[in-house]
């Protein structure tokens, strides 16, 4: 028990958040919507129209445009901006991609909406190296996927995390050093106190409150004197003091990684020599997560873009090295007659299973999996790219 507190005590976590995020993936997919203000939502009917904005572009912000606004009063604000109906579709697809990239940093992702995540990292900062590193390197891999741009917050709870990753909007990355907490909360207006209702705010509001500093110094008592119980979480918020845990919304079903030659090859020593690197990096990663698993899949696409996979369930669940290459090797054998050239290997492990708590983390070598990586691209110069699949 005590280990647990003492790891509370220290917990890193993140807040992502897309930027702008359907009016975003409206200008990513049609670029002469770019620099221009869009709107996403209801239809405008020439100011007429009922129903709401979903998402506006910074550049229809700056007219005031907002999400949840009546969109007659958008249209009034901005009547040359772009109108769009939402497409869900799309944005739940691109949603994916962004929930796909933060499996690959911790298994503990909370997903709070369509574009927004916390996920908590204690432990794998170790291996990441910090935070800050962290949230970088989850930057650049939605950018590589999507796209799109996302803002992160890093902090030792979810309240400030999310008040960080909101602070450096759009394409920031806030960080409030533990222990620092109450400073970072200090000066804010009190709309940025995430955990407290509106109604809470609008009362504290007219009670002369303006800052979450403000709420702080009220002290304890005389905020549950107004408040009853929730005066005291409010007080601990404004502290900057947050407990709850990240809870993880979804099962990862897989996890895989996989290379793209540059050429394409025949050469079935170097492509078997590629498998093993590639087995040694998953099951690392396995480890790192404490997950195993009784599916072993190899995924290989030809020159020709015909992709093919071949699958092998033991009875038991692994995550060794040699048995997952021996497996993925035996699988690309029995696939593979030379006779068009390869463009892909991949090897993703399914039929997961959890087999340690998040403790067992920083009991792991703090080996950066980026350097493998590193390793093979100085071995096979630019044949390789890396990616992952299912
Ligand atoms: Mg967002």
């Amino acid at each position: 028990m005590e280990k647990r507190t003492d790891i509370n005590r220290r917990r890193t976590i993140l807040h992502v958040d897309m930027d702008a995020f359907y009016a975003a993936v409206e200008q990513l997919d049609n670029p002469e919507y770019r620099k221009r203000p869009v709107v996403v939502g209801a239809d405008p009917a020439g100011g007429r129209g009922r129903g709401v904005v979903s998402a506006a572009s910074y550049e229809a912000r700056r007219f005031g445009i907002r999400s949840a606004q009546p969109i007659s009063r958008a249209y009034h604000l901005c009547p040359g901006a772009v109108f769009l109906k939402p497409r869900f579709g799309r944005y739940t697809e691109l949603s994916k991609k962004v929930m796909a990239v933060l499996d690959e940093f911790s298994p503990l992702v909370e997903q709070i909406s369509i574009d927004e995540a916390f996920i908590d990292c204690t432990g794998t900062e170790r291996i990441f190296e910090s935070g800050e590193r962290i949230a970088k390197e989850i930057k650049g891999r939605i950018m590589d996927e999507t796209g799109l741009t996302a803002s992160v917050g890093v902090a030792s709870n979810k309240s400030v995390a999310k008040i960080a990753s909101e602070l450096g909007k759009p394409d920031g990355l806030t960080i409030c050093p533990p222990g620092g907490e109450r400073e970072f909360l200090e000066r804010l207006p009190l709309r940025y106190l995430w955990g407290a209702g509106k109604k809470t705010i609008e009362r504290l509001a007219r009670m002369g409150v303006e800052s979450i500093g403000d709420v702080a110094a009220r002290g304890e008592e005389a905020l549950e004197r107004e408040f009853k119980k929730s005066g005291r979480s409010l007080w601990l918020l404004a502290n900057g003091v947050d407990e709850r845990p990240v809870v993880c919304t979804h099962r990862r079903k897989s996890i895989s990684e996989e290379i793209t030659f540059f050429p394409d090859t025949r050469d079935t020593m170097f492509i078997e020599k590629v498998l093993f690197e590639i087995s040694d990096r998953l099951t690392r990663r396995m480890r790192r997560f404490g997950i195993a698993g009784r599916t072993v899949t190899l995924k290989i696409r030809l020159e020709d873009f015909t992709t093919f996979s071949r699958s092998k369930t033991l009875p038991h669940a692994v995550r060794d090295m040699k048995t997952v290459r021996a497996l993925a090797t035996e699988l690309f054998r029995a696939f593979y007659d030379g006779e068009k050239r390869v463009r892909l290997v991949g090897i993703g492990v399914s039929n997961l299973e959890q087999q340690e708590q998040l403790e067992l983390f920083s009991e792991d070598t703090p080996r950066d999996a980026e350097r493998l990586f590193d390793a093979m691209k100085e071995k096979y110069g630019d044949k390789i790219t890396r990616g992952s699949f299912l």
